[in-house]
């Protein structure tokens, strides 16, 4: 479905690049102001240090932080490495997205998604919640987007199939250990994600996510860092498995289908 791009896909890609790091100095300001419910819009953005405003020509993304060396020009307290790494990842992905897609509505979609993505990750990594602002949204638009993409039963069945998995695994913790496992956020992300991509995509979000959480718990412990009761954040490993999924889903669903000797 994908239309040809006037751009020869390097120079969009480029252009998506340059577009992420934009969005990714947008995605900072959302990271550190959704999980205090203040406005992503106003006031403009400032040193969390002393509080001054900062300058347009000091709020370009990666250039400003590598001209003013990683220090705000004010009170010359340093700037987290957090800010350029968010930016370069945006745009790293935004470009990755850009060069798949090419100039179409699949472009449009996941270049609002993958951002999302980013801060949901960065914000369960440091507040273990992903805000509502973003997933109840999300349900709606992945069942919009989700329609266009692959129908709308097929968009309506990944949602409830995929939060209802997730709704019965949070009940059945509940009631074996007497306390919450899983989060009411992780509910409303894999619906969303369902709604987005299916009821096969969200069964392969789903392993993916338990997949990697389970590689990194096992690592966590054999480096002695975490143990069986430790709290893992399971954001960030179903936003990977999305991405993945996103990227790659159709090519892991064939090749597993061809292992399985069926074709697609
Ligand atoms: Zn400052």
């Amino acid at each position: 479905m994908t239309m040809l791009t006037p751009l020869p896909d390097p120079v969009f890609a480029s252009i998506g690049f340059v577009f992420g790091l934009l969005v990714g100095s947008f995605a900072n300001v959302c990271i550190s102001r959704l999980p205090k419910k203040e406005s992503v819009v106003f006031p403009g953005s400032h040193c969390p240090s002393c509080n001054a405003g900062i300058r347009a020509t000091d709020n370009i993304p990666i250039v400003s932080y590598l001209i003013l060396k990683g220090q705000c020009r004010s009170c010359g307290q340093p700037i987290s490495a957090i800010y350029p790494a968010i930016e370069m990842i945006t745009g790293l992905l935004m470009a990755s997205v850009f060069y798949k897609f090419g100039l179409s509505w699949e472009c449009l979609i996941f270049a609002i998604v993958v951002p999302a993505l980013v801060i949901i990750t960065a914000i369960d990594i440091e507040h273990q919640i992903i805000p509502d602002v973003i997933t109840l949204p999300g349900i709606v638009l992945g069942l919009a987007a989700g329609t266009y993409l692959n129908g709308f039963w097929n968009s309506l069945i990944g949602c409830l199939l995929g939060g209802g998995l997730f709704l019965l695994l949070a009940e059945v913790y509940f009631k074996l250990r007497n306390t919450v496992g899983m989060g009411g956020g992780d509910i409303k992300y894999i619906a969303a994600a369902g709604a987005l991509l299916g009821w096969i995509q969200v069964l392969l979000v789903i392993f993916i996510g338990a997949l990697a959480g389970a590689i990194f718990g096992a690592i966590g412990m054999s480096f002695k860092k975490l143990d069986f009761l430790s709290k893992i954040p399971f954001g960030p490993f179903l936003a990977l498995a999305t991405l993945i999924s996103i990227f790659f889903g159709n090519d892991i669903l064939s090749l597993y289908l061809s292992t399985m000797g069926m074709e697609r």
